[in-house]
């Protein structure tokens, strides 16, 4: 049984650690992940944790601790990974248009890679020849995803190698030795519908057929969550048994089996995440009334930047009368974290949660208008613990040189 974090532990939150503040559910996380391995029991089956969406240090040893890998998408992310204590086969590296010398920092450090272009691709080959093993990312042209911002797998996308370019990636493993074992796509963010996987998967098998040496197919990441009342996320349950049905033909029809690679993000971290803001002011302007909160999109950018929806709730007054409320942030920008929102009523002082935040939340957080990033605390075993102090002034001054 999941336990559980009520508004009073996140009023009790806010009060001791001050706000903004971002709240993390350990044993949401890995609600999730259990979900995940039960789904894919009995597969031969790999999940490693996108760790981009969340990257305090105590996340991911927490990721390790419940026995996930996890998939890096910066150089900084493997390095950060590895002092995690993850293992260096139990890390990947998945990115983009990135300089071949960190491809071969990553070789260093012995982590698995999945190189995203011809270019970097020849010169691995050529380098390395048939010593070191790669995955390769395609772009599988297919359009899916929440949004175009996060659609990654589409004909216009910068992502993979188009598949229309996979006679060089023969032509490059003839030349070179290039040992290819692994396929990866990653089609985008917030895939609800499990027919996305199987064309991907398609798509696949039939690169497949022309790369004997392959262990893996990496369907990437990208499981939708519920994030508005009633949305329904990826139907995890029914994904797995596609997955099954579909390698198991595989495996049949060509005497050949193949390990399945997920990366999922989102899915493991995001509704474990809660930003508590304070109400600074209310504004009544005609049918309007705003709530001006101490934070902005210097903290949650993702409905600005994306239009995505965060639940919004008053923690304060769950019982209120209701009214309409859009509720703004402090940043000289508009930025509206939730547009007309009918909450029970609001008071200045009032604590204002947005739920579903745990990814791509803080970490995508900047010290724009100078102010501070939010603190971050992590919810485990009942008890709440501080994981990252919020900045000061002296972390506004840090990396700047006073020359005049
Ligand atoms: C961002 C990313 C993911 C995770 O996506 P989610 O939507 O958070 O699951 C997985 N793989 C790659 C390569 C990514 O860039």
């Amino acid at each position: 049984m999941l336990n559980q974090l009520t508004n009073a532990d996140l009023i009790n939150i806010a009060e001791e650690f001050g706000t903004p503040v971002y709240v993390y559910h350990a044993e949401k996380i890995k609600s999730q992940f259990e979900r995940l391995q039960s789904a894919f029991d009995n597969t031969d089956t790999k999940f490693f944790y996108a760790a981009k969406a969340l990257t305090n240090i105590n996340i991911l040893r927490y990721i390790k601790s419940i026995g996930c890998n996890i998939d890096c998408s910066s150089i900084n992310e493997v390095q950060l990974a590895i002092k995690a204590g993850f293992a260096p086969q139990n890390i990947l590296y998945t990115s983009n248009s990135i300089a071949f010398s960190e491809i071969e920092a990553a070789k260093d450090f012995g982590v698995n890679i999945n190189i995203d272009s011809i270019s970097n691709l020849e010169k691995f080959g050529k380098k390395f020849g048939h010593t070191y093993p790669v995955g390769i990312r395609l772009r599988p042209n297919i359009m899916a995803g929440g949004n175009l911002k996060i659609s990654t797998g589409h004909e216009g996308s910068k992502f993979g190698i188009p598949l229309e370019h996979i006679d060089k990636v023969i032509d490059l493993v003839k030349e070179t030795g290039l040992f290819i074992h692994g396929l990866n796509i990653h089609t985008g963010s917030e895939l609800k519908d499990v027919e996305i996987f199987a064309k991907g998967i398609e798509v696949l098998f039939e690169v497949a057929k022309q790369f004997p040496e392959l262990k893996f197919l990496d369907l990437g990441g990208g499981f939708k969550v519920p994030y508005e009342p009633g949305e329904e996320g990826t139907d995890i349950e029914k994904l797995a048994e596609k997955v099954k049905e579909e390698f198991n033909w595989f495996e049949k029809t060509y005497n050949r089996h193949l390990q399945v690679w997920f990366e999922p993000g989102k899915f493991l971290v995001s509704e474990a995440g809660y930003l508590i803001t304070k109400v600074n002011v209310l504004k009544e302007s005609g049918h309007t009334i705003f709530a001006g909160v101490d934070s902005g999109l210097n903290h949650l950018i993702r409905p600005m930047f994306y239009g995505s929806y965060h639940e919004v709730q008053n923690i304060s007054n769950t019982a209120g009368e209701k009214k309409h409320y859009t509720v703004v942030g402090n940043i000289c920008e508009t930025d509206t974290f939730a547009e007309n929102r009918e909450l029970p009523e609001i008071k200045e002082g009032d604590f204002i949660a947005f739920l579903n935040t745990g990814a791509y939340g803080f970490e995508m957080a900047s010290n724009y208008n100078s102010r501070f990033k939010p603190a971050e605390v992590l919810w485990k075993d009942g008890r709440a613990v501080l994981i990252r102090k919020r900045d000061d002034l002296g972390d506004l001054l840090k990396n700047q040189l006073q020359v005049l």
